[in-house]
């Protein structure tokens, strides 16, 4: 079966977050308003995968947690960049990797908590097969939310492992702050 890629829009190429096309819940149907171009073999699709524009979005309070989560992305990407120019220069920025891990690992899990809240019940419970290295999902469910339960699960792991957060804060307590 042939897909297609509903990405680009007239005026939403490049700057895709700037997309306009809506999708309205409607019962267990979505109702598509809106404009896609670019559609490479569209002619011979039976399926479209589209990025469209829906009320998940409307949620103020969920909106803010995007925004957040994008602002400690950047901090964490600034801090990365800061460490590796430290490190360019012969200068000792062993002290905060271990901030590092902290900030990466909770960064990890909230974005798969924001998954969970955005897809809601699609997430579906835990399921085994989703593990596995090339797992198509059931083609009678939306494939594409099926392996985030399983996604959100297993980065609940990130904040134990290569040393547990609560001990990677002792050591930049120790080695930073000296206490
Ligand atoms: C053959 C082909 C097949 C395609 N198939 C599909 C498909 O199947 N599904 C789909 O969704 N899309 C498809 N596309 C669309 C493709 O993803 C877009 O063309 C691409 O993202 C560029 O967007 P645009 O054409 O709107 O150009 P614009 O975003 O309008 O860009 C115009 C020019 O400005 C430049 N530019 C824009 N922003 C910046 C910036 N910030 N900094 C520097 N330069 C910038 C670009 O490099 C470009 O040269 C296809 C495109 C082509 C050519």
């Amino acid at each position: 079966m042939w897909w297609s890629q509903g990405y680009s829009e007239p005026g939403s190429g490049s700057d895709l977050a700037s997309l306009k096309c809506r999708a309205e819940r409607q019962g267990d149907k979505y109702l598509v308003n809106g404009q896609k171009t670019w559609t490479t073999l569209g002619q011979h699709a039976k399926m479209i995968f589209c990025l469209v524009r829906t009320n998940v979005w409307d949620d103020q309070r969920f909106r803010d947690q995007i925004a957040l989560l994008e602002v400690d992305v950047v901090a964490l990407e600034m801090l990365v960049l800061r460490v590796l120019s430290a490190e360019k220069s012969g200068k000792q920025s062993l002290d905060i990797a271990g901030l590092l891990k902290i900030r990466g690992s909770e960064i990890q899990q909230r974005y798969t908590e924001l998954m969970m809240l955005a897809a809601g019940p699609l997430t579906r419970p835990f399921i085994w097969e989703a593990m596995e290295a090339g797992w198509q999902g059931d083609m009678a469910l939306p494939a594409a939310n099926l392996p985030l339960a399983g996604t959100y699960f297993n980065m609940r792991k990130t904040t134990i492992y290569g040393g547990s957060n609560e001990v990677q804060r002792n050591i930049v307590a120790q080695t930073v702050l000296g206490s």
